[in-house]
């Protein structure tokens, strides 16, 4: 499987096992930074039809497809996704995500050499009916040396809202967080970068 460049038809990576996280995404050769490497495909579903969707996989699953686009909008990669649901996830990434038109996409925040992993911060947002053990279910691995330990942002030790959310040089701007009322706690979903 590859992840082709829709400017260029070569492949910019390939998805294979990953000692992160199950499958990812690895440079097939140099990725200039600022690069856009793919665009997060998937079915766009309301937040509620998303939790509904991925009710039955149980709060310990801590797979995730879904990418939040706004308050109403979730991409749900579990149904007709590409190969950008493999990116994992790094507490010091390589790319970020960038939200544009509703339409979201992966870039190369630095230079990246072939081989190596692609993967930007997900950001998983807390929710009030978390499991109390959410941490370890979402432990990231990583293995950077400032890992926080956790794909959740905030993490466990800050405050909800006190820390600010890590961003890349341009400005901000963070989707609504997801509203949804439901019996299990909501699925976790992926968040656009700061801009
Ligand atoms: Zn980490």
């Amino acid at each position: 499987m590859t992840g082709k460049s829709a400017a260029r038809g070569a492949p910019l990576f390939k998805v294979r096992r990953s000692r992160v996280h199950g499958r990812g995404a690895f440079a097939a050769r140099r990725i200039r930074k600022g690069t856009r490497i793919i665009e997060y495909l998937g079915e766009r579903v309301s937040h509620q039809e998303a939790d509904r969707r991925y009710e039955e996989r149980g709060a310990r699953d801590s797979h995730t497809f879904l990418f939040i686009v706004d308050a109403r909008t979730v991409i749900d990669a579990g149904a007709g996704g590409n190969e950008a649901r493999f990116i994992n996830h790094s507490c010091n990434p390589n790319c970020e995500t960038v939200l544009e038109g509703r339409r979201v996409f992966i870039e190369a925040i630095r230079t990246i050499q072939p081989g190596e992993e692609l993967n930007y911060d997900y950001q998983l947002g807390r929710a009030p009916d978390d499991p109390p053990d959410v941490d370890e279910i979402y432990a990231c691995r990583c293995g950077q040396a400032n890992c926080r330990g956790t794909m959740l942002w905030p993490p466990a030790s800050e405050p909800q809202g006190a820390a600010p959310r890590p961003h890349t040089a341009r400005r901000a701007k963070r989707a609504p967080p997801a509203k949804s009322a439901k019996r299990g706690p909501a699925r976790k979903r992926k968040q656009p970068a700061l801009r």
